[in-house]
């Protein structure tokens, strides 16, 4: 590995390039290292934190993790989207070394830095509406729940208006606010009120099943919102292009330009959270410019920084600039170590074409799930772009979600050795979330044991 500043603490045993990027599955999941790493675990961290599978991870390499017990288990969600560069890609773990052992922290609303001037550079050079005359701006903080947070009290500053507009199936993060913003109480918001006041929850675009045009949906999301909150109460209307936990919803052709169209008649704050489908996952550096949207504000986090925690909020200059000095901020919010791999991520997807790679998947990945689709008719629908795939699995012949089929696959497929996560407010979708990096070969084996999952599953 070419760790510029690896010392003695890195032995070349812990290192973890050399991994096969092949399956192998050696003991039963979770093997014993693992069950007794759980047990020592649910001791001291109470149950809240849940883990969806409990094998613990010694090190892994681009799609491949390598658990204590020494499975080598395909990893097909990334730590949620995050490994969108793969793991321990080493353009990445260079810079974020080389960071370490230059400046660890100072404080970047104490005495700051160039690498956080640099991601800011990179965002206004990609979020869509900004242009080298008129860059947007950026502050960085450390999760996509605080890119949520600051995103709301930067369009409440500007526009002074208390009102939050979110839409159904949304999925936003788990802090006081914006555990209130989320479709699902349960299990995000349940017992941990009272909830947060002036959110409005309007319908939104979910072809499958609302059968809506793009106008008709946005028609209806406008007359919810008009009739509930006022449109001159709102500070922002909070989108995510695609829906993350809300299951890899599409909306339909027409839906987010009518929606910001809206926004922009009446002086609110058009937000696009691509905490999920942003950063190079979707074939476009951010999911938005495929729907032809210039947002007020882009909220990114999850894939930026390769695995260390990071989030931006890019606005235009207007709205970004309407907050007081102080008023923004935090103590680890732009960490230097993160900003610098940051940058290798955005390097990244130059230097590899990772753009073309995610294209690549939604070939490979989305051409074989579609056959999948024609072999079990408990699939309903493939959806998503890029490296952002879901199908979703519904009762055949009607349209009634099942969850518990779902489950049942994710569980054959992790005996297997494939890491599955399922999504969607009934649990009724499979999303994908691979590296950009993950070969053809890993691609087909991947589809190999789902078929085998859903056969084994009853369906
Ligand atoms: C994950 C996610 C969040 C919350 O991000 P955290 O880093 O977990 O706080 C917000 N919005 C979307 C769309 C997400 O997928």
């Amino acid at each position: 590995m070419s760790s510029a500043t690896s010392t003695a603490a890195v032995s070349t045993g812990s290192e973890a390039t050399d991994i096969p990027q092949e399956r192998r599955v050696v003991t039963e999941i979770p093997g014993p290292r693992s069950r007794e790493l759980h047990a020592r675990r649910q001791a001291v961290v109470p149950p809240g934190v849940h883990s969806v599978l409990p094998v613990y991870i010694d090190r892994a390499h681009d799609s491949i993790l390598v658990d204590v017990d020494g499975n080598r288990i395909v990893d097909v969600c990334g730590g949620i989207g995050v490994m969108t560069v793969g793991h321990t890609d080493e353009a990445v773990v260079a810079a974020a070394s080389a960071q370490l052992a230059k400046v660890t922290h100072t404080l970047f609303t104490m005495t700051p830095y160039e690498p956080y001037v640099q991601v800011a550079e990179h965002l206004a050079k990609h979020v869509p509406g900004s242009t080298p005359e008129a860059p947007y701006k950026t502050l960085l903080m450390n999760s996509g729940a605080e890119a949520v947070e600051n995103g709301v009290k930067i369009a409440r500053k500007y526009t002074g208006r208390p009102g939050i507009a979110v839409l159904e199936h949304a999925y936003h993060g788990r802090t006081l606010l914006t555990s209130s913003m989320n479709h699902k109480a349960a299990p995000y918001a349940l017992g941990y009120g009272p909830r947060v006041g002036d959110i409005y929850k309007a319908p939104n675009s979910y072809p499958l099943h609302d059968g809506l045009s793009g106008e008709d949906a946005a028609r209806r999301t406008i007359a919810f919102l008009e009739k509930q909150a006022g449109a001159s109460d709102l500070a922002c209307l909070i989108v995510e292009p695609i829906q993350g936990e809300g299951g890899f919803i599409v909306p339909a052709e027409g839906y987010l330009p009518a929606l910001a169209a809206w926004c922009r008649e009446n002086g609110i704050v058009f937000i696009a959270d691509e905490v999920q489908a942003g950063m190079a996952r979707t074939g476009t550096v951010f999911s938005i410019a495929q729907f032809g949207v210039e947002p007020d504000i882009l909220l990114s986090a999850k894939g930026i920084a390769g695995g260390l925690p990071l989030a931006g909020i890019t606005g235009r200059a207007e709205i970004m600039d309407a907050s007081q000095p102080g008023g923004l901020g935090g103590t680890f919010g732009g960490n230097p170590v993160a900003c610098a791999a940051a940058v290798a991520v955005f390097e990244q997807i130059e230097a590899r074409d990772l753009l073309a790679e995610a294209r690549r998947i939604e070939r490979v990945f989305g051409g074989g799930l579609r056959e999948l689709q024609a072999a079990h008719p408990a699939i309903a629908e493939v959806r998503g772009t890029g490296a952002m795939l879901a199908i979703e699995v519904l009762r055949p012949g009607t349209r009634e979600p099942d969850g518990a089929l779902v489950s049942r696959v994710v569980e054959e497929a992790a005996q297997r050795g494939v890491l599955l996560l399922s999504t969607g407010v009934h649990n009724q979708a499979i999303r994908f979330l691979p590296s950009l990096k993950m070969t053809d070969a890993l691609l087909a084996d991947v589809l190999a044991v789902l078929d085998e999952s859903f056969t084994a599953a009853g369906a």
